[in-house]
């Protein structure tokens, strides 16, 4: 892991330059209800990396500070993406529900310490 401000490699998250900690940003991922009480499976992609949410999940991913590819295809819509930037120690929450994601782009929303 590096600094996101000097780029320089973390000891421990401490950076030596900086001389400040860095902490692991967080994704939270929620999924609301059912589409028409049928299961649909979700898949989303954060830098390539796949994940997949049922309804009434909630999934938790740790993340290096800094930007992130947030994408996800539905096949009436196709592959959409939304970048992220997250800060150390910030946690984000994502609620997805699938006809939100069909007409609108996904929010994220920053949680409070
Ligand atoms: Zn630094």
């Amino acid at each position: 892991m590096f600094c996101i401000k000097c780029g320089e490699e973390l000891k421990d998250g401490y950076c030596p330059k900086c001389k400040e900690k860095r902490e692991m940003a967080t994704l939270i991922v929620s999924r609301t209800g059912n589409a028409f009480g049928v299961v649909v499976d979700l898949n989303f992609e954060i830098d390539g990396v796949k994940y997949n949410i049922l309804p009434g999940k909630t999934l938790t991913i740790p993340l290096i500070p800094g930007e992130h590819v947030f994408s996800y295809s539905i096949e009436v819509i196709g592959k959409r993406e939304v970048n992220i930037k997250m800060a150390d120690g910030e946690t984000y929450l994502l609620k997805l529900d699938f006809f939100d994601l069909i007409y609108s782009k996904p929010k994220f929303i920053l949680q409070e310490k």
